[in-house]
């Protein structure tokens, strides 16, 4: 762990006195059964592991700047410090649970912007995931998903039954009868109608496919997800385009899904569970394992945190984590060489919280996109800013989420681009449904770096499209 630097210990003793108060008399208004009941290490054991993390916190408010719920709500509680204070008092047992506390708690988004500021080496990603277990297990959560809800994701023959049915559904306008028929309102699901995505009719699942091509430069594998492999396959088959034209080889490995959704909503154990069948299902390649979904690329990359106290696993995950390389930071230093043509027109790039946070790459998919010519690149306002999108944060939290969304809908207009890049599936989804009365096109960094391509016509560089 990062341990604040001493000029910020000498810089913020004073803040950290005064905030420190204003942060307690907030949690009075939030909480007001303080009755001292004494740590609870054996009640939240993975919060209580996490107690050195936040008292990293120094409380100088730094991280307000940048995050999201805070910038919707301007209170101390829906802050990283409050939250931080909370989950601290909860833990040291100076406060009891309350119903306010896991809804401040359970609105952060985990868009790590507070961390990636923080001068004193907090990190939001490990205490969130250690506040969610311990709120699962408890059954305290506020955010009542069945698990039965998400086996789809750890069965991907069901997510393939499911996916088909919708396709037909949406190919037969019955979604569209659906939404106009008001029984979507009885059912309060007009938001979620407006989230699901366009099942494309032929999926791409990771099911041991290979695409070679002669004389190969190198074998890459790709990781293929749950709802990428349905709902996005053509940003794989995009990828497999590129790699194939580049002269690399590409596989796909039977695999699942990575378990980000699981890991963020306090489903431990089977999040754990995935992770281990993901490496599993690595095993048997070499080489890098390439992401074109940046929030499981940074779950990917956090699988030595997910199975840490697996005595098994864990060097495996280290050493699986270390092959894991996001798209965008494999194309970026070969675009310069690529045969590209001109796509004229204004562009806005959205920078994913998981990749702009959590691994910190803003510059590759921007230097990907500079190499485009006639691109015209506009950066939008606080571009790092969460659009609202974090998983299934859109269904959870739909009235903060439809705030964020409609800030980065507005955000993205004042550009004046028509077309917006983004990194990340849940960011097009969430970006597709504030922007579809305007004339902005979201697309995948991925799909328009295919377009640009000037294929070899006597090459099979489009084997990934048949
Ligand atoms: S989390 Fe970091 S930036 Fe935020 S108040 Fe604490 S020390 Fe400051
Ligand atoms: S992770 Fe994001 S939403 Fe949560 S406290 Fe930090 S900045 Fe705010």
């Amino acid at each position: 762990m990062r341990i604040a630097p001493p000029i910020v210990h000498a810089i913020f003793p004073s803040l950290i006195i005064s905030l420190g108060q204003h942060k307690r008399n907030d949690m009075k208004s939030t909480d007001n059964t303080n009755t001292r009941s004494g740590p609870k290490t054996d009640l939240l054991p993975n919060l209580t592991r996490e107690l050195a993390n936040m008292d990293s916190c120094i409380r100088c408010g730094l991280c307000h700047s940048v995050c999201p719920t805070y910038q919707e709500t301007h209170l101390e509680e829906e802050s990283p410090r409050g939250r931080i204070a909370m989950a601290k008092a909860l833990t040291e047992g100076h406060i009891e649970f309350s119903h306010d506390l896991i809804v401040h708690e359970e609105s952060c988004l985990m868009c790590d912007a507070c961390t990636e500021i923080c001068p004193a080496g907090f990190n939001m990603e490990t205490l969130g995931l250690a506040l969610r277990t311990d709120f699962r297990a408890q059954n305290k959560s506020t955010h009542r998903i069945n698990r039965l809800l998400l086996l789809p994701l750890i069965k991907l023959k069901l997510l393939r039954t499911i996916a088909k049915s919708l396709h037909t559904f949406q190919k037969l306008g019955l979604i569209e009868f659906f939404k106009k028929s008001q029984i979507s309102k009885l059912f309060g699901a007009q938001q979620l109608e407006k989230l699901l995505p366009s099942i494309n009719d032929s999926f791409l699942l990771g099911d041991g496919q290979k695409w070679e091509v002669p004389s190969s430069k190198g074998q890459i594998t790709i990781a293929t997800g749950c709802v990428m492999g349905v709902a996005f396959p053509n940003v794989h088959r995009a990828e497999i385009r590129l790699l194939n034209a580049m002269g690399y080889s590409v596989t796909a490995p039977p695999q699942g899904c990575c378990g980000a959704v699981h890991a963020h909503n306090g489903f431990t154990k089977d999040a754990q569970e995935m992770a281990r069948s993901q490496i599993d299902a690595f095993n048997q390649t070499e080489g890098p394992i390439l992401v074109d979904a940046s929030g499981c690329t940074a779950h990917l990359k956090n699988y030595p945190v997910i199975l840490r106290d697996d005595p098994v696993y864990f060097e495996q995950a280290e050493h699986f984590s270390k092959r894991v390389v996001d798209a965008t930071e494999f194309f970026a230093p070969l675009v310069k060489d690529l045969p590209l043509k001109k796509l004229p027109g204004k562009i806005a790039y959205q920078d994913a919280c998981h990749l702009a946070n959590l691994q910190k790459i803003r510059e590759q998919p921007r230097q990907i996109l500079n190499a485009i010519p006639g691109i015209q690149l506009e950066e939008m306002t606080d571009p790092t800013m969460c659009c609202g999108s974090a998983g299934i944060y859109n269904i959870l939290e739909p009235e903060m989420a439809r705030n964020l969304g409609r800030r980065k809908a507005t955000s993205v207009k004042e550009t004046g681009a028509t077309i917006v890049v983004t990194t990340n599936p849940g960011c097009q989804l969430q970006l597709e449904s504030h922007l579809a009365d305007e004339q902005v096109q979201v697309i995948h960094i991925l799909e328009l770096l295919d377009k640009a391509y000037m294929y070899d016509s006597n090459n099979n560089s489009d084997t990934a499209s048949a």
